[in-house]
């Protein structure tokens, strides 16, 4: 059954059509195995799904145009770091110097991530997993819309269930509530244990907002002291 499931999707694939079910589940924190078989219905492709290592995964994305950012993307970002980490950083999606290095959190907003996990965590970038939402730059650095969220974010979930981290931490609102699946300002929702397919999830301000609203850093702070005590029993 399954088999004939994916052979019936790989054709419809390689015909570039994307099978999206109706009924498909859309929890709050959802606690479900990380990349179900309605993810393969989502992505199209059993390659996806079946990876298992992040090189495969990269692999099986390959030059994706699954949605429409794939226009406007100088690189594909994938994501970067130890593939074993115990905290993974989650993003929006890549801004103009990720797009051009094609790596996730470079620029200024990066370096201030970077001065989080190696002067305030003690880590270094090395240690932790970095990705995005979505892996295509979105125009203008606009939000990106629910139809590439839909198609891209698979891939996350891939991503999570194959580096399977101890804590993820969520950056800036839009993140937060796509993986939360929620309406509630980052105001109310930062500072507060959530869960993401199963894992720990803290989510905080965007670097660049923190580089516009400097006076905030102390609330990133707080966040991350508590993610470096949780880290400690995890
Ligand atoms: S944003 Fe994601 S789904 Fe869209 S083209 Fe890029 S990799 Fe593919």
């Amino acid at each position: 059954m399954a088999a004939a499931l994916r052979r019936h999707l790989t054709a419809k694939a390689r015909a570039g059509i994307r099978v999206i079910p109706k009924d498909r589940p859309r929890e709050s924190n959802p606690v479900a195995p990380a990349l179900s078989e309605s993810s393969l219905l989502i992505t199209g492709d059993p390659a996806v799904y079946e990876s298992k290592t992040l090189d495969e995964l990269r692999a099986a994305i390959g030059d994706c145009r699954r949605c429409k950012l794939w226009s406007g993307r100088t690189h594909l970002v994938f994501g970067v770091g130890n593939p074993s980490a115990r905290v993974m950083f989650v993003g929006e999606g890549p801004g103009r110097d990720e797009d051009l290095q094609g790596v996730p959190f470079v620029g200024r907003a990066g370096q201030l991530l970077t001065d989080i996990i190696t002067k305030g965590m003690g880590l270094k970038r090395e240690d932790v997993y970095i990705a995005n939402v979505v892996k295509c730059r979105p125009p203008e650095n606009r939000n990106p819309e629910p139809d590439e969220v839909e198609s891209c974010e698979p891939f996350l979930k891939k991503q999570v269930d194959l580096v399977r981290p101890k804590i993820i931490v969520a950056l800036g609102k839009f993140a937060v509530q796509c993986l939360l699946q929620s309406k509630q300002p980052i105001t109310r929702l930062r500072g507060q244990w959530h869960e993401y397919q199963g894992i720990k999830l803290m989510p905080t301000f965007h670097p660049a907002y923190l580089l516009r609203n400097p006076g905030d850093k102390k609330l990133v702070w707080e966040d991350i002291k508590k993610v470096i005590e949780a880290l400690k029993s995890a």
